[in-house]
């Protein structure tokens, strides 16, 4: 089954990957259904995606909240009847040294980053489970792979994802409920996220970083759609999306 026709729920998809994912689903037919705290910019992006032939609705989601990520799957079942992929991309990445002990960021990056897709699995799985199908793609990083300095709490909590995500496809393949589930691992990816980064020291490297190597979201838009063109039988369970030049 391919895009087309698909419902497609999108968390974190007012800037960057989410924001250009959900254009490219739109474009092949999927009707999407766009959750993030930016109001304004989903408004926007919903009514671009309409100018373009597509179909688009969107509400303002905090995935911090677990009844946010309820009303947004629920959105979905109103419009449209069903769900098809729940994409959980929104995330932060206030990367900093331990000893600096920015504690309030490491709670804000659990929260959204760790709870965030808790959240949205919570939200969709009761109707996954009652359609018997169901697409679950979440966004990790290469820094759910390995770690770095400064990279600390950002790391644990993309690995954490990649926990998560691998117990869902297990539990979902021994229970038979036809779940399929993607880890997406991108590199340096040019969007907004360097703005999570508050410690000066590494928002001024990580953004020498990124000038240097960073790609564009596209890049991961299309490996999403690849994920979600597959047959029901199929699941790409992992996907590591480099810069070429990224080391
Ligand atoms: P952006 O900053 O452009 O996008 C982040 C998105 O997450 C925004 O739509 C933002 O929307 C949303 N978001 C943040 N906090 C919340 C919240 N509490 N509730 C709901 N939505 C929230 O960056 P990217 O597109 O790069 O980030 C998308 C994902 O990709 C993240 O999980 C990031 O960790 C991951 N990633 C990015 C890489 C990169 O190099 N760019 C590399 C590897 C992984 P709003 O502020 O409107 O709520």
């Amino acid at each position: 089954m391919a895009v087309d026709g698909k419902v497609v729920v999108i968390t974190g998809a007012s800037s960057g990957i989410g924001a250009t994912t959900a254009k490219l689903l739109a474009k092949n037919g999927a009707k999407v259904v766009l959750g993030a705290r930016r109001e304004d910019r989903l408004e926007t992006l919903v009514s671009e995606i309409e100018i373009a032939g597509g179909t688009a609705v969107y509400q303002a989601t905090d995935v911090t909240k677990p009844a946010d990520s309820q009303r947004l799957v629920q959105l979905a079942k109103d419009e449209f009847g069903k769900v098809d992929v729940i994409f959980l991309n929104a995330g932060i990445m206030p990367v900093s040294m331990l000893s600096s002990l920015r504690t309030d960021e490491w709670n804000q990056a659990i929260d959204v980053n760790i709870k965030g897709v808790l959240n949205g699995i919570a939200a969709i799985l009761p109707t996954f489970n009652e359609q018997k199908s169901g697409q679950v793609i979440a966004t990790s990083s290469v820094a759910g792979l390995k770690t770095a300095p400064g990279s600390a709490v950002y790391s644990a909590t993309k690995f954490a994802v990649k926990a998560i995500m691998e117990s869902l496809r297990m539990e979902s393949a021994t229970a038979g409920t036809n779940i399929r589930t993607t880890t997406l691992y991108p590199g340096l990816i040019n969007t907004e996220l360097i703005d999570s980064v508050k410690d000066p020291t590494l928002k001024q490297a990580s953004q020498a970083q990124y000038d240097k190597l960073g790609i564009s979201p596209e890049s991961i838009a299309e490996t999403v759609k690849f994920a979600v063109d597959q047959p029901e039988d199929t699941n790409v369970s992992e996907l590591t999306i480099y810069p070429t030049k990224q080391a």
